[in-house]
């Protein structure tokens, strides 16, 4: 991620007050902006609004290619949908608080830095995906 910072200059041309705006960017490997980019965005414009008083105005997606121009996105355009999934993502938060969890391997697995201690109480447990070709669906139905 890239922090970027932004002036916008207030004030008569004796006295001149500038305020200094940071925004959040990220540098993206794909070049199609996804949905999952604008709200981790989303957020961290929020976050940002908290430390310096002021939402930043656009949020910034860098894809590959020439010159890495930069895609801007209007963060107030966002805002209804990324309040949306966050009041989602906290009340299933809030539901399974206290519940017992598994960790059942998933596609992100292969990159997830949990890997080690997830791998080591499957082992631990025998589970049954360890079973080799075995599938997701033949596992719940055993
Ligand atoms: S390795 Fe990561 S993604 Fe996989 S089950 Fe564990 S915590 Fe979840």
């Amino acid at each position: 991620m890239v922090w970027a910072a932004g002036c916008a200059a207030a004030g008569g041309e004796a006295e001149q007050a500038v305020d200094l705006v940071v925004r959040s960017a990220d540098t993206k490997l794909a070049r199609e902006t996804k949905a999952t980019t604008i709200l981790q965005l989303s957020l961290y414009s929020e976050l940002l609004a908290k430390i310096q008083g002021t939402m930043p105005e656009f949020l910034w997606v860098v894809p590959p290619g020439e010159g890495y121009a930069g895609e801007k996105y209007p963060v107030l355009e966002y805002a209804a949908y990324y309040r949306h999934v966050r009041k989602r993502l906290l009340m299933a938060v809030e539901e399974d608080a206290g519940k017992e969890t598994y960790p059942e391997p998933v596609e992100h697995c292969n990159v997830c830095r949990w890997f080690r201690e997830c791998d080591q109480r499957r082992r631990a447990d025998d589970h049954l995906s360890l079973v080799a070709g075995i599938r997701r669906h033949q596992r719940e139905s055993v």
